[in-house]
């Protein structure tokens, strides 16, 4: 029985679709899709069809047109083009308070460009966490190297960080 990448609890069989599919960032997937989901946290997965590590290395390359690519979210009644990330960052500000001393892990971070926002906004310095080093260059336009994690996060700082933001993470789990 499958269980849950999430929580561990048993997951049931949503759909299971022919081959091909197309993925969320329009690439074509030569094979079944498996997709499941879990009662005890809503979690939805799927069996994955690549190897993750070399796919996430070599493959996976979202928003890389340019430093500032995003996605529209909406027009205003005005005609005010809002992107997702600054609606995004418009809600963590509201939610919670950043400013230079705040500890702040951006987990799946891509190119930086949320975290980059709350340093333009607030002057934290968050830290940058990737499966790869894809976005590197990204980073380095404007972050602290020693901010940099990419695979993997040194145990020193298990309990560090004040805020931890997935954004976009827990549908590649
Ligand atoms: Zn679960």
């Amino acid at each position: 029985m499958k269980s849950c990448n999430i929580c561990g609890s048993p997951v049931e069989l949503l759909v299971d679709l022919d081959s091909p599919n197309i993925s969320s960032i329009s690439t074509v997937i030569n094979s079944n899709t498996a997709i499941y989901h879990c009662q005890s946290c809503s979690h939805t997965q799927k069996d994955s069809p690549v190897c993750l590590e070399s796919y996430y290395d070599s493959e996976y390359k979202l928003w890389c047109e340019s430093e500032s690519s995003d996605s529209l979210y909406e027009i205003t009644d005005k005609g005010k083009c809002v992107y997702r990330l600054d609606r995004i960052l418009d809600i963590l500000l509201e939610k919670l308070v950043f400013n230079s001393s705040s500890s702040i892990l951006d987990y799946g971070c891509a190119k930086g460009l949320l975290s980059r926002k709350i340093f333009d906004k607030t002057g934290a310095h968050p830290y940058l966490y990737d499966l790869t080093d894809s976005y590197l260059d990204y980073w380095r336009l404007w972050a602290d190297k020693n901010h940099f994690f990419v695979k993997k996060i040194p145990q020193s700082f298990a309990n560090y960080f004040d805020c931890i933001i997935c954004n976009f993470v827990f549908e590649h789990v």
